[in-house]
């Protein structure tokens, strides 16, 4: 096989992975938004066979020889040919470095987890997903060492979910982020509360779906290549940078649920949209990681969403959409009301500054369980012990305590940290972008043509050519948790007067 039969090989793969992705996804979103009740049963059958499908495309011996020439002929390749052939040879290795029997069994574990999870939950019991979660802790620990046996196992971990960063990187983070932030949160929990009651005012579902219309042309998210869904959990699916999904959910007792879910899942679908068409159909199309990905969406939730020129410019079009919720209410109160601090028990609710502190949480008991120096039988006791350390609320049962989140029943260990990391990238590019450019003067006017020009030229149109930390690096620079401290900060001291 040459480079040039070899870059068939490539391009023919992956434009068959993208079909079965796209098939895959397409019977996902249907399952989740319009299909009847019980008709699952047909979906799952044909994903079965898709995902055989995909398996058997990645594991192919034709592949492999590909993947061997142009590794071969690596300094011939563009930018674009080389990052594809890393990325699938990863990807290749990935699939084949769990023994088979092991994989199996661990995916019935999974399975099963789920379901005592969910069980377990219900029940407020944490000693019924106990066994499970011993289970689980144990296989990743091993996984990790097929993973990198050089490195540390949570590092092993980490490495997948987010290339790049580990618990050297992430201690600072999060050290950096308890030293400042819990003594914030306590500050804010002497002053007066701002009167957020307006905001679970009635809000009918029908004009708040005309005020997401409107959200969507605030992003300039064009209707004819992005959709807007409603499901239980709000999300954003991409088929291509030409077809994307978001859906959210309406509260009719809450305002701000709908509108912060459709800015958020509208800064994934910005960067879908705007990446290059010259990964599409190839396995770097798509945002090239969750922390990445998350550092987007927040970015348009919370730095610009939440900001108070984005408040002032979209508040009198609001009043149109809600003129009797909204008629005695400020720009200022609404923007005060969507930015109240309240430490709580469930991080899905948590407000922008205590969000990271949850996220610290399960890092710290995900970092202790995995290197061996956390029972699974503690984990109740440490976590209630540290809600009350970082947020200073008493945890009252595991429902609302260490059995709220499903990412542990799926065997995910080294996931959560990209959610706060995500945050304290946006914060440096805030930093970043109000070097370049007025940022808050075009927001102000509700334009956000220039925010998103500069998310796109140093975020959005790369795709996966490059890698993620290179991404980083082009748009914070040196990685630096003082700018999203410091963003905090600033913030909440105005808001707060302290
Ligand atoms: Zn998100």
């Amino acid at each position: 096989m040459d480079k040039n039969e070899a870059l068939a090989v490539l391009a023919d793969v992956q434009r068959k992975l993208f079909a079965f992705n796209a098939a895959s996804s397409s019977l996902y979103l249907d399952g989740v938004t319009v299909a009847p009740k019980d008709t699952s049963e047909g979906r799952g059958v044909a994903q079965g066979v898709l995902a055989g499908e995909q398996h058997k495309l990645m594991t192919d011996p034709a592949l492999a020889e590909a993947l061997a020439v142009l590794e071969g002929c690596r300094d011939e390749l563009t930018l674009l040919q080389r990052r594809q052939a890393e990325e699938l040879g990863r990807a290749v290795k990935q699939l084949t470095r769990i023994p088979a029997e092991e994989y199996m069994e661990y995916a019935m574990l999974t399975n099963e987890a789920s379901d005592v999870w969910h069980r377990a939950k219900e029940a407020s019991g944490f000693e019924m997903f106990r066994p499970c979660l011993e289970k689980l802790v144990a296989f990743n620990r091993k996984f990790a060492g097929y993973y990198d046996p050089d490195k540390a196992p949570y590092d092993a971990l980490l490495d997948e979910y987010e290339r790049g960063v580990d618990m050297a990187q992430l201690d600072g983070f999060f050290a950096a982020l308890r030293e400042k932030l819990v003594p914030l949160i306590r500050a804010i929990g002497e002053k007066p509360q701002p009167d957020d009651s307006f905001l679970h005012r009635h809000y009918p579902a029908e004009a708040q779906r005309r005020f997401s219309d409107y959200l969507m042309e605030v992003l300039d998210l064009d209707r004819t290549h992005c959709g807007i869904g409603e499901t239980e959990h709000p999300f954003t699916l991409e088929f291509t940078n030409k077809d994307v999904r978001i859906t959210t959910n309406y509260k009719e007792d809450d305002v701000s649920s709908s509108m912060y879910s459709v800015i958020h899942e509208g800064g994934h679908a910005r960067y879908e949209l705007d990446i290059t068409d010259d990964v599409q159909y190839t396995c770097l199309a798509g945002g090239v990681s969750m922390g990445v990905h998350e550092s987007q969406s927040r970015f348009y939730e919370n730095i610009i969403g939440r900001s108070r020129p984005f408040v002032e410019a979209i508040f009198p079009k609001m009043k149109e959409f809600f003129p009797e919720q909204l008629g005695d209410v400020t720009a200022e109160q609404f923007w005060r009301a969507v930015n109240k601090v309240e430490p709580s028990l469930i991080r899905t609710e948590a407000d922008e500054l205590t969000y990271c502190l949850h996220v610290m949480v399960r890092y710290e008991i995900e970092k202790a369980l995995i290197s061996g120096t956390l029972e699974v039988k503690d984990v109740p006791e440490t976590w209630n012990r540290l809600y009350k350390e970082y947020l200073g609320v008493d945890v009252p049962d595991d429902r609302r305590g260490c059995l709220q989140d499903s990412h542990w029943s799926g065997g995910s260990f080294g996931y959560f940290p990209s959610y706060a990391l995500g945050s304290a990238y946006g914060a440096q590019m805030l930093r970043n972008m109000e070097k370049d450019m007025d940022v808050w003067g075009p927001v102000g006017r509700g334009d956000l043509s220039q925010v998103t020009a500069w998310l796109t030229e140093k975020v959005h149109k790369f795709g996966g050519l490059k890698t993620p930390a290179q991404i980083v690096e082009n748009a914070c620079g040196v990685f630096d948790p003082t700018a999203y401290t410091d963003y905090l900060t600033k913030k909440y001291t105005e808001i707060y007067g302290l």
